[in-house]
């Protein structure tokens, strides 16, 4: 047996871009850290971000916003979510979605999954048809886009309004169109592990003139607002300005621009990411007792991170399989841990939602899915050896 042992780290990200790190270092020493501290005129970094991320969406507005989270709770607000009302979600996402409809007051409707990790879209339909329900959260997990015709068909038909957490499809398509601009909004993370660092850092996306106003004055604009350059016209905040609570959700100068050239640099990154990702994916689908779904060709995906599922196999084989990966240095992750570890997105353990309703798919996908991070310090060769490492492991533990 081969004893080869991966040796890089699953969370080691790239550095900042050097013309992100020199503009943080001026934007240091003018000590104008703050998005409105600028000059009459000035553009800051944020405003400037906010621009170009608006531009590279093809929306008219954004908002930057001190995390996803932050992005999605404001967004939903800012379209109407009331307390008391009801959003739909698909049940495998990460816990900060659960956490911002909760913040909202409103009840989540859990929505089943099926065998590629995305929604159900019949069990989408038929939840969808109750009339108190409203709003519909679409978390595009780990990037797993799935038939956006039919979610639009399916929001249309039952007067939905759709905000998309697109947490993991920054610079990703669905047959050409970019995700998160079919819904009302569309909320994007800059967080460390995700498309774009900053640390922490989330964007909201929207052509929605009444809905970016209320992020805005929401996210802690302090009758400030005409300092942002990704707005519509003054009037549109008149009526809002006294109306709408602040909720102190702010990106800063620092962290945009450590993201501009970021932003600049996103496609070929994600280009750089889908080699990592479709060199595994041709590797897993080779070795036997692994299940790596097919993916739609409408779909444009960013191979930031790869799942596979160990169908059929017991929980205690799945441990003795992520032991074994990691006692050889392959970090794996894996949902259908009972208590909840890390990352770990099993709806069960969102138990402040109260009655969590019983989604056997999503229970049985969840319970033998292991999921990867691909970070870009990964070279095609790391890939190799860790292709090795699992298909070893397999070998050892089905025989
Ligand atoms: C990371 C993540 C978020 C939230 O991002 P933060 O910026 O950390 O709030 C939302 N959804 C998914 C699926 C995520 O993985």
């Amino acid at each position: 047996m081969s004893t080869t042992q991966f040796t890089k780290d699953f969370t080691q990200q790239e550095p900042i871009p050097e013309a992100g790190i020199q503009r943080a270092l001026e934007v240091m020493k003018s000590g104008k850290l703050h998005r409105y501290n600028v000059a009459a005129g000035e553009k800051g970094e944020t405003a400037l971000l906010e621009e170009e991320f608006a531009s590279y969406m093809g929306k008219k507005y954004c908002l930057a916003c001190s995390s996803c989270g932050a992005a999605m709770y404001i967004a939903l607000k800012s379209a109407g979510v009331k307390p008391g009302d009801k959003v739909l979600c698909n049940a495998y996402t990460l816990a900060p979605v659960p956490g911002a409809i909760e913040n909202t007051g409103a009840k989540i409707v859990l929505v089943d999954i099926v065998e590629d990790y995305t929604i159900d879209l019949d069990d989408l339909a038929q939840k969808a048809k109750a009339d108190d329900v409203r709003w519909f959260m679409l978390s595009h997990m780990r990037g797993h886009i799935t038939d956006m015709d039919r979610i639009m068909e399916i929001c249309e038909a039952n007067n939905l309004t759709l905000i998309e957490d697109c947490a993991h499809t920054m610079g990703a398509f669905w047959d050409g169109k970019k995700s998160g601009s079919f819904g009302i909004a569309g909320c994007f993370s800059t967080q460390t592990y995700k498309h774009m660092n900053s640390g922490e850092g989330g964007l909201l996306v929207t052509d929605d003139a009444e809905l970016i106003a209320r992020a805005i004055i929401h996210s802690g604009s302090y009758m400030l607002y005409e300092r942002h350059t990704a707005r519509p016209d003054m009037a549109v905040f008149e009526s809002l300005k006294t109306q709408v609570p602040n909720y102190s959700s702010r990106m800063d100068n620092l962290r945009a621009a450590l993201l501009r050239p970021q932003l600049a640099d996103l496609d070929t990154q994600c280009r750089r990411w889908n080699d990592r990702y479709d060199h595994l994916e041709r590797g897993l689908k080779q070795i036997p007792g692994l299940f790596v779904p097919d993916r739609d060709p409408r779909e444009v995906y960013v191979g930031s991170s790869i799942q596979f599922s160990l169908n059929g196999r017991s929980e205690a084989e799945i441990r003795l399989f992520l032991d074994r990966c990691m006692a050889r240095g392959v970090e794996l992750k894996w949902f259908g841990n009972k208590e909840p570890v890390g990352f770990t997105s099993a709806y069960e353990s969102w138990k402040y939602l109260g009655d969590l309703p019983d989604l056997p798919n999503t229970k049985r996908i969840l319970a033998v899915m292991c999921d990867m991070r691909i970070p870009l310090t990964f070279t095609l060769e790391d890939c190799d050896v860790i292709l090795e490492i699992i298909a070893d492991t397999i070998k050892e533990i089905l025989t």
